[in-house]
């Protein structure tokens, strides 16, 4: 059992049907900054994510692929488990509904329902459509089915039946005894009158699906959506076995708006027909609208997360998701809010508080914190509006009133800029009595800085590591004990660490056009490029490793490929694409701007004025939305395929051609 008080959170588990958009991202953000909230102050804290993996859809697409169902989803839960460490938001439990534990868990649950009476036995009658061999839910007789538009026929079939019928009264009384259990109040309304208006019994199992869970002794029985995936919370921190765990009941279960039903009153008459503990809380959060619609793939709106944290790092999207929308309404989605919000809250913001400070104690006391010896009424009078938001904050990310933390805390930041303005440390002279005042301006400002950064790390988790280390800071920022945060902990003395580039500023159309060029890429792959075309402009593919069998070509085929003597202009990395160099390259008769693969192995520095042999008739492309017209040829050595660009021992005439 853990000693500390235990607080057990989870996404809901998404289903693999499809890969994770920023809706997902969303909510599996918000877990994440909970998770770090409540890490500091104190809770052992679990926090599950995991994929939903069952039923006819998953089926379908399987079939589409030419795969077993049990491939498809292995792959699937491989995507988003990579997705989810790749943007840092690995939680500490990821569930497949396939894992062994999660049917185990299902199969208990049914019996403890089963034995205490509150499952039967019956037919379900219901449109189905044999194409798709599933029911339509909803659908009336004489309606078609909206998958494939082909009529549905009416068909009985045997399932298991769930009494939710006799958890009206039940359920009304633990929402009455327990007023916080449902999140946002609006929702808990709609829910209420819901169940006030009367409750019919729920069928659980099919016997027209095949990729499902069984019902031990009655096949072909397979359990229906909710009975399995919602299960899968209590099966990930220890299923028949959760006492010794010790997480369950959850203390809170994030979902959207749209399933906060299943998650009120069906999940939680599920666990009292089992007399299991029942979960403290769920909250609901809203849709994002672009254009004031919700975001879908058939419609095409559909924004990645990947993309936006290639370009502006994964704190920035973080910090904007919970900045701009009033969290459990509905939200709007625009790349230019997000843009703006990055440079005018991150790049000007924080980012320039930070590094101001650090230049300036730099400069006047040898990048050491310096100690104040006296402190003005000024200094004073912020120090004491400081200390006060640190309680207000912690308690709005209580609330989940995220944008309202962070305005908070940006508020602190504008008064420290504000502050500088006034003081103007850097008008000072060199004096005793003038560094002393510099002295106490900037211990002031840094411990501004420092309570800043303690109190956005959950949104921040990245930049205010970096922030802190470079205050010089003990320890960890994450390891803060946020209850025991104070005005006037900041350690003087230190030497500040090295200073890191935390946000820069990005300029506004440059950075959509790329995001949105990233997207592009990746929701339409383009067919995987020929092994010494991988070499030099390709910034991940593997097929340089794997070259393609040689085949002989002929003469004429060689001579289809131009190349020239180039020789490099200029060389600059590209924000976002960490292994990507952009080049401009002079052909001779022109100059292009290349992209190639090399930024891991040469300085853009050490680049300029070499001659390269370029291809010069390659048609141009966008490599991280960057355009590349050309490629520079490059030897792909050692295990890894490290770059090595082809050149001359002669000097040789720019722009001439290689045969
Ligand atoms: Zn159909």
């Amino acid at each position: 059992m853990p000693t500390k008080e235990k607080f057990y959170l989870t996404t809901p588990i998404y289903y693999t049907n499809g890969l994770p958009h920023i809706g997902h991202t969303y909510t599996t953000v918000v877990a994440d900054v909970v998770r770090r909230f409540k890490r500091m102050r104190g809770y052992e804290v679990v926090m599950t994510t995991g994929t939903d993996e069952h039923g006819v859809n998953v089926e379908r697409a399987a079939k589409k692929a030419g795969i077993a169902e049990s491939e498809f989803v292995a792959r699937m839960a491989t995507e988003w488990r990579g997705l989810w460490n790749e943007l840092g938001l690995n939680a500490d439990e990821f569930i497949r509904t396939t894992d062994l534990k999660h049917v185990r868990t299902v199969q208990w649950l049914f019996k403890l329902c089963r034995e205490n009476g509150y499952v039967y036995k019956d037919h379900y009658t219901g449109q189905y459509c044999i194409y798709d061999n599933a029911f339509v839910t909803d659908a009336k007789p004489g309606d078609n089915c909206p998958d494939c538009g082909r009529p549905t026929e009416t068909v009985t079939e045997e399932n298991y039946f769930f009494k939710l019928s006799a958890f009206q009264k039940p359920l009304l009384d633990f929402y009455r005894k327990n007023p916080t259990f449902i999140q946002p109040e609006t929702r808990k309304n709609e829910i209420v009158s819901f169940v006030e208006g009367g409750l019919k019994d729920l069928s659980i199992t099919r016997t027209t699906i095949r990729w499902g869970i069984p019902v031990p002794g009655e096949e072909p029985h397979v359990f229906y959506v909710w009975f399995d995936a919602l299960t899968a919370y209590l099966s990930a921190v220890g299923g028949p076995e959760f006492e010794r765990r010790g997480m369950w009941p959850a203390d809170l279960h994030l979902v959207g708006k749209d399933i906060i039903r299943f998650h009120t009153v069906y999940w939680p008459a599920f666990l009292m027909a089992a007399m299991l503990p029942v979960p403290k809380q769920v909250w609901a959060h809203g849709w994002f609208l672009m254009d004031a619609s919700k975001m879908s793939k058939s419609k095409g709106n559909v924004i990645l997360p990947r993309p936006i944290a290639n370009m502006l790092g994964m704190d920035a999207l973080r910090y904007f998701l919970l900045r701009e929308i009033v969290f459990g309404q509905d939200g709007n989605f625009s790349y230019d809010a997000l843009v703006t919000r990055y440079n005018s809250d991150l790049a000007n913001g924080l980012g320039n508080l930070a590094s101001r400070t650090a230049a300036m104690i730099d400069k006047s006391f040898a990048g050491k914190i310096p100690k104040p010896a006296a402190l003005a009424p000024q200094d004073v009078a912020l120090a004491k509006e400081t200390q006060s938001t640190i309680g207000e904050v912690l308690e709005r990310y209580e609330n989940m009133e995220f944008a309202r933390a962070l305005e908070t805390i940006w508020g602190v930041i504008a008064a420290a800029d504000k502050y500088l303005t006034s003081e103007q440390p850097w008008a000072l002279s060199d004096g005793q009595a003038d560094t002393e005042r510099k002295a106490a301006i900037l211990w002031t400002t840094a411990e501004i800085l420092r309570i800043v950064t303690a109190l956005a790390h959950p949104v921040l988790p990245d930049s205010t590591g970096k922030v802190w280390s470079l205050l010089g800071q003990p320890g960890a920022v994450s390891g803060i004990e946020l209850d025991g945060l104070r005005w006037g902990q900041l350690v003087s003395g230190v030497q500040l660490g090295k200073a890191q580039a935390l946000f820069p500023r990005v300029d506004k159309a440059e950075a959509i056009e790329r995001i949105e060029a990233m997207a592009n890429e990746e929701q339409n792959p383009q067919p995987a490029p020929a092994a010494a075309h991988a070499v030099a402009t390709s910034a991940s593919s593997g097929a340089a490793a794997a070259p393609a069998v040689s085949e002989k070509i002929g003469i004429e085929d060689f001579a289809k490929v131009e190349m020239r003597v180039g020789q490099i202009k200029t060389a600059e990395r590209i924000v976002g694409a960490d292994k990507l160099l952009k080049l401009t390259v002079d052909i001779g008769t022109e100059i292009r701007q290349i992209c190639a693969g090399i930024a891991q192995y040469y300085e853009p520095e050490a680049l300029i004025g070499r001659k390269v042999a370029v291809v010069t008739n390659l048609a141009p492309r966008k490599l991280r939305g960057v355009e590349s017209n050309g490629m520079i040829i490059a030897a792909s050595v050692g295990p890894e395929g490290r770059p090595v660009l082809a050149g001359f021992h002669e000097d040789v005439e720019v722009g001439a051609r290689l045969k």
